[in-house]
């Protein structure tokens, strides 16, 4: 699109670029094909990641706005790039958990499975010299990384979001077990940021639990964009390969 070519490199994370467009209130994101596990000790590029995230991430943002979640995300521009909104980004993930995975296994010594009722929720500071340290949200506010009606506002977000996105993945066969979300500001509003891929969160298959995201990648259990295509179409996504 011609209209929307990319400007300056903003930053550079570890699957995606974030651009400058002519417009200053909007950024352009490119999905790269990289995808990284432990801090970045385990990285590789895996060919049609970034296309497969750039829609998958459009067809969600689309279903939450719908649903009443305002997002940052404006539309697809191509493939591997989509136009978002200039955020003011909140140095914190919200992480929801409805299963047991993952790190919150190694922190309490639970079992991987564990049905979490109700679900929890953990604010993590994004650093990753630090790596990612569990912070809570009296840190959030003496750190001022957030105000305390944006910190309730992340946490009344991301729990509307699990009740969206569950129904969501359970009615297409999957098992929403867990997910990260990062909010930011954009002209006072708090709206949710980054991205909404299988690179994100952690989706079982209902029947088999067979596991379909990134921990494909990060426990070497192969097919890793095959699976993230195979929940797209379960999702009803199409043309995602
Ligand atoms: N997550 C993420 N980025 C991070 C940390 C976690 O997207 O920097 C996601 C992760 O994919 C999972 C959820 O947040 O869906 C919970 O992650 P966890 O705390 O279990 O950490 P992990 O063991 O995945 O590093």
């Amino acid at each position: 699109m011609e209209d929307f070519e990319k400007g300056k490199l903003v930053s550079s994370g570890k699957a995606k670029s974030l651009y400058e467009s002519p417009n200053p209130d909007y950024y352009i994101m490119h999905y790269r094909d990289d995808a990284s596990a432990f801090d970045g000790v385990k990285k590789e590029s895996l060919e049609g990641k970034g296309a497969t995230n750039n829609k998958f991430n459009a067809f969600i943002m689309d279903f939450l706005e719908k649903e009443g979640v305002p997002t940052h995300f404006e539309r697809l521009l191509s493939e591997n790039e989509s136009l978002v909104k200039r955020l003011e980004m909140i140095p914190v993930e919200c992480v929801i958990r409805n299963i047991a995975a993952g790190s919150i296994c190694k922190r309490l010594g639970i079992e991987e499975g564990l049905d979490l009722n109700p679900p929890t929720f953990e604010f993590f500071y994004k650093d990753d010299e630090l790596h990612d340290p569990m912070i809570n949200e009296y840190h959030i506010e003496s750190f001022d990384w957030a105000t305390e009606n944006q910190v309730d506002q992340m946490k009344e977000k991301t729990f509307q979001v699990n009740e969206i996105l569950k129904n969501l993945f359970a009615d297409a066969g999957m098992i929403l077990v867990d997910y990260k979300l990062e909010f930011g500001s954009f002209k006072g509003e708090l709206l949710l940021g980054d991205e909404f891929t299988p690179d994100g969160c952690r989706v079982w298959d209902s029947q088999t639990r067979e596991k379909l995201d990134k921990d494909r990648f990060r426990q070497d259990l192969g097919d890793v964009v095959e699976s993230y295509q195979i929940i797209a179409k379960k999702l009803g996504m199409e043309q995602i390969n």
